[in-house]
């Protein structure tokens, strides 16, 4: 069982190399060499090439907190936006029933002025009469209008109370209103230092990021290139961490385990195809 694991990890590491190993490193061929100054120097080549990998991981790793951080704050700045154009709505809103209210108050108020008119004219008609029916007729239209006025005095009471609370709403939203525009401004005044301090680490680290690039050979920077552009975190070059991959997290057998060790060749993990580097070496480096 033991043999058959060892065997189909051997196999599969040569299989995964092929594709990220340039030939002249670290390939079996050149670590089956009689042991000697060539083989030492193509060891202390791959453990160079490993740290160097390692750590233009590291610093790309930065550029992408960066930017996962920036592309957060302007959605907060968004959200803020929406709520405060909800909150102009609402007042808005209340501003125009207020307004409605107020016209038909005043509406109310001339009507009472137009019954009081003609009580008036109705009570000077009465002296003038010549029969009872006429006077009776009066009287009644005299009762109506009365009527009229103190249903028109109960809507008056009832438009006051609604312009009362409808005033205080809109007072309250103002008040919400205007924090939430304070936020705002806190949130933009913070979102655009941070945009331009996050900025100019950002160019620092692309900047240290292109000089790490230099020392890594063409064919290992385009595969480290392609892993890190499919892995959804951004994770081309990860550690061995508690016998696991780092990046997929499947396990790892011991054998290959003492392969990634000894810095002969590049192994990738055989689940999700990162390049993998000891616990040792990765705490070598630091950025
Ligand atoms: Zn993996």
């Amino acid at each position: 069982m033991a043999k058959t694991s060892a065997k189909q990890a051997e196999s599969s590491t040569d299989t995964n190399q092929v594709d990220i190993s340039a030939p002249e490193i670290g390939t079996s061929a050149t670590t089956n060499q009689q042991p000697g100054q060539d083989s030492d120097k193509v060891e202390i080549s791959i453990e160079k090439k490993l740290v160097a990998l390692f750590s233009l991981q590291q610093i790309d790793s930065q550029i992408d907190r960066i930017r996962i951080v920036r592309g957060e704050l302007p959605l907060e700045v968004e959200d803020l936006e929406d709520e405060i154009a909800g909150l102009e709505t609402r007042v808005d809103n209340y501003i125009q029933e207020v307004e409605s209210v107020e016209k038909q108050l005043h509406d109310k108020q001339i009507s009472i002025k137009d019954c009081q008119t003609l009580i008036k004219r109705y009570e000077e008609q009465q002296n003038n009469v010549r029969n009872n029916r006429e006077y009776d007729a009066l009287t009644k239209e005299i009762e109506f209008q009365s009527l009229e006025i103190q249903l028109a005095e109960k809507r008056i009471r009832e438009f006051t109370a609604q312009l009362a609370t409808s005033r205080e709403e809109i007072e309250a939203a103002q008040n919400v209103l205007s924090d939430r525009r304070n936020d705002l401004d806190i949130k933009r005044n913070e979102l655009s230092d941070i945009v331009t301090e996050t900025e100019l680490e950002e160019k620092s680290l692309i900047h240290k990021s292109e000089e790490q690039q230099h020392f890594i050979e063409e064919r290992l920077l385009t595969a480290y290139k392609r892993i890190r552009k499919n892995a959804r975190n951004g994770l081309a070059v990860v550690g061995v961490e508690r016998d696991a991959c780092g990046g997929c997290f499947s396990a790892i057998p011991p054998q290959r385990q003492l392969d990634i060790r000894l810095h002969k060749k590049i192994i990738v993990c055989e689940y999700c195809g990162r390049i993998l580097v000891d616990k040792e070496l990765a705490d070598t480096v630091h950025i």
